[in-house]
């Protein structure tokens, strides 16, 4: 078990963080070498795991395990693999490494469970240290459903700018999001890389043919760094989700008249970045507003970034003509979301009409807020609470001790909110029933060389997460794996 939901996990993130385009720091776009690389990396893991795999038209890395007894219905797991650039070694990649330690740490605790020695057996081969599971000895484990683990190829959207392209082909929405028709900056639309980097004969068949079977999924559960400071403030190691924020991103561009900065009188000017600084601080303060002049409740998790201005022609010299930003609002409700982002428009054209500037807004993406299903949390919880035995024989006494004491974190496993998107965002259009677990990361850093999960951290997730789906695919004592919504255990 130490080597199953401790050792390998962590070796396996240092590996796959070292799978980088980049020198000396961590990037993984779509479809670059290194994307392809990590692609068979993890692809040999699952293997390793007893799973049968296969790669995707998009991308996408999959992993099963059948039930071979007849149960219906999947556990779908997933997390995604690429990263934004110059990324920390955690975000995505956590969940997949996770994942996969969880379903070996399944199926060796349950075999520990049905030897008489306590030991695992000995005809397990071993691969450069790593436990090999036969793919017909763990499908024969699985009694309650099947396990499908799916390492999601973009998530980030660094490419295409726009996200979730590997959850939403699985959920089958790729089409409804118009994301074939999404370009890079090379201007290469996702259609024409799928046909020239993948081979993909006919993208709208292919992208049409993705999406898992409706009803074959009972559930969608993911684990992610919390990307938050929440979990490290309250000293505790896992919390569960309730609900992921909902988002906006929109793209304001702005047309001025382009000039000389010595020569052009300051009045009449029509200076596209001065103009497009004025709204990004209008837009702070909509989302800065306290609750009594009109703002929104703290707990609405309401914030709006302008994260990223091009600056036309940028020179120190130029008065800019044209200048471009992003707009980036979200928050726990739907309703108060869409009336910022009204408000926010309202306050790019107000400034824009004063200033005798065009402008245009385009909206480049939007995430209705999600909830997580409340069996599927509770039984996290369940899970992590119960976690605390399989670690007392995974860690030593001095790993269990630190950071506050691990199995004292457990006892009091906190519900949080997302505020960032994630794949399960996604995979909940297809599959309703949805949870994630959060693990603690330090200083609440992500998309950062920084970026650090304590290994303990991550054994502690994947003996959770074991737990998890062990109880709900192996021994059933979770309840069984349920059908489509409102369908009740009894009807199975
Ligand atoms: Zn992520």
């Amino acid at each position: 078990m130490r080597r199953a939901l401790h050792l390998e996990p962590n070796a396996h993130l240092k590996q796959l963080a070292e799978i980088s385009d980049t020198e000396g720091s961590l990037a993984r776009t779509y479809l670059s070498p290194a994307h392809r690389r990590a692609a068979q990396q993890i692809q040999q893991w699952m293997r390793d795991c007893g799973m049968e795999t296969w790669v995707d038209a998009v991308g996408n890395v999959h992993g099963r395990i059948k039930a071979a007894h007849d149960a219906q219905q999947t556990v779908l797991l997933g997390s995604h693999y690429d990263t934004v650039l110059d990324g920390g070694a955690y975000d995505g990649a956590l969940g997949i490494i996770v994942g996969l330690a969880a379903v070996k740490g399944m199926l060796l605790g349950e075999l520990m469970q049905r030897g008489t020695t306590g030991r695992l057996p000995e005809q397990l081969e071993s691969k450069d240290g790593d436990v090999v599971i036969p793919p017909t000895l763990a499908s024969s484990l699985l009694r309650f459903g099947s396990v499908h683990l799916v390492a999601f190829a973009d998530e980030e959207g660094v490419r295409f700018g726009s996200t979730f392209l590997g959850s939403r082909a699985v959920a089958g929405t790729l089409l409804k999001y118009n994301m074939l028709a999404a370009k890079d900056r090379a201007g290469a639309s996702l259609a024409n890389v799928l046909r020239e980097e993948a081979g993909v004969a006919d993208p709208w068949v292919a992208a049409a043919s993705l999406a898992l079977e409706p009803g074959s999924i009972s559930e969608y559960v993911e684990v992610h760094i919390e990307q938050g400071p929440v979990l490290e403030a309250r000293g505790l190691p896992l919390g569960v989700v309730a609900g992921i924020a909902g988002q906006t991103r929109l793209w304001v561009t702005v047309n001025g008249t382009q000039g000389h900065a010595g020569t052009v009188p300051m009045r009449g000017r029509r200076d596209a970045l001065a103009a497009a600084a004025e709204m990004v601080t209008a837009i702070e303060s909509l989302c800065l507003q306290p609750e009594e002049q009109g703002g929104a409740p703290e707990e609405e998790n309401l914030v709006c970034t302008v994260g990223e201005l091009k600056v036309w022609p940028g020179a120190s010299n130029v008065i800019s003509g044209s200048t471009g930003f992003s707009v980036d609002i979200r928050s726990k409700t739907d309703p108060v979301r869409m009336r910022v982002v009204k408000e926010a428009v309202r306050a790019v054209e107000a400034v824009c009409a004063r200033r005798g500037v065009p402008c245009a807004v385009d909206r480049k993406h939007d995430a209705e807020a999600v909830l997580a299903d409340a069996d599927v949390m509770e039984a996290m919880k369940a899970a992590a609470e119960a976690a605390e035995s399989i670690l007392k024989t995974t860690l030593t006494e001095e790993e269990l001790s630190r950071h506050g004491g691990l199995l004292e974190g457990l006892r009091k496993v906190p519900v949080l909110v997302s505020g960032a998107g994630h794949d399960a965002m996604a995979i909940a259009e297809a599959v309703p029933r949805m949870g994630m677990l959060f693990v603690r990361c330090r200083g609440g850093v992500s998309h950062s060389p920084l970026e650090h999960v304590e290994p303990e951290d991550v054994t502690t997730s994947a003996a959770a997460l074991a737990g998890y789906l062990w109880g709900r695919v192996v021994s059933g004592v979770m309840g069984p794996v349920r059908g489509e919504q409102g369908r009740d255990k009894t009807e199975l």
